[in-house]
């Protein structure tokens, strides 16, 4: 059994870009030959949504299955992208914490579930990466994500606020680091909404690139209305228009991670 590589996208913020990252991530990554699962914890379910899967298809959810009520393989759901299934969010994630908070495993219910992924078969074929879709604070869910993972992908927006904010999440990461998951690393953070012809834009993109280095992706996600149009469609923009510029920055998104994910499982 080879077990998937797991990336959650992950970054307190609201409205940068974690969902769209994660849904045309997923959709091209698959597109170069990889078979991935996406795990949707934000209660507000848009990566769900973002693939068409309506509230009815939803029969388990993220939470059935960090609750222990449903085993990942009848979690998952397939989507109108080839290679890409997803584990959806239902609403009921607003009281997972509630739910698991008195037992000793609680932020392990994610990796468990996730522990026998290696396993899951579709098409006649395993999943070979495991992408989570987090929502916009460091609660329980996130802490689930984050002990869940090989890696963490930070989607951050070229704005002025930019940077505010990344400390805390760098400190969180650390924490779990060094009590639940010691392997965890942040395998890149990936500039969003970047506007070539704004001046802040620019001015944020080279801040944040001398603040942090190779860190941050050689790829820069235009701010493209495709992007933002496609998931009325429940589309990825992949399938949606392949050609416009925000479907190609996360073709060559894809190609870099599998390049970092490489490298680092090979040394
Ligand atoms: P998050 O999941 O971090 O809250 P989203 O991916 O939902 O962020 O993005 C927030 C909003 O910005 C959404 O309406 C989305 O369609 C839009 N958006 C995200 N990335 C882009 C982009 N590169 N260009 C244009 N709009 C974008
Ligand atoms: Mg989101």
């Amino acid at each position: 059994m080879v077990q998937p590589r797991i990336l959650t996208l992950a970054n307190q913020k609201g409205g940068v870009g974690k969902t769209t990252t994660a849904i045309n991530l997923a959709t091209a990554l698959a597109a170069i030959g990889e078979r991935v699962l996406i795990v949707d914890i934000d209660p507000q379910g848009n990566a769900s949504t973002g693939f068409g899967i309506d509230r009815q298809a939803r029969q388990y959810s993220a939470y059935d299955l960090m609750t222990g009520e449903v085993e990942l393989q009848d979690a998952i759901v397939s989507t109108n992208v080839p290679n890409v299934v997803v584990v959806p969010s239902t609403m009921d994630l607003l009281g997972l914490e509630m739910a698991i908070s008195d037992h000793g495993d609680r932020a392990f219910r994610l990796r468990n579930a996730l522990s026998r992924a290696g396993d899951i078969i579709f098409d006649g074929k395993p999943i070979t990466y495991i992408l989570i879709d987090c929502p916009p604070s460091l609660n329980l869910l996130t802490i689930n994500s984050l002990a869940a993972a090989d890696a963490v992908l930070v989607p951050m927006q070229c704005e002025f606020f930019a940077l505010e904010g990344l400390s805390q999440l760098l400190q969180t990461i650390e924490q779990i680091k060094s009590s639940l998951n010691p392997n965890l690393y942040i395998q890149g953070v990936v500039m969003t909404m970047y506007d070539k012809r704004n001046n802040l834009s620019n001015q944020v993109l080279s801040d944040v690139r001398s603040h942090l280095g190779d860190l941050v992706y050689e790829t820069v996600i235009p701010r493209n209305v495709r992007l933002s149009e496609a998931p009325s469609y429940g589309k990825p923009a992949l399938l949606y228009d392949l050609k416009c510029a925000g479907s190609q920055a996360y073709l060559h998104l894809a190609t870099e991670v599998i390049k970092r994910e490489r490298r680092l499982t090979a040394a």
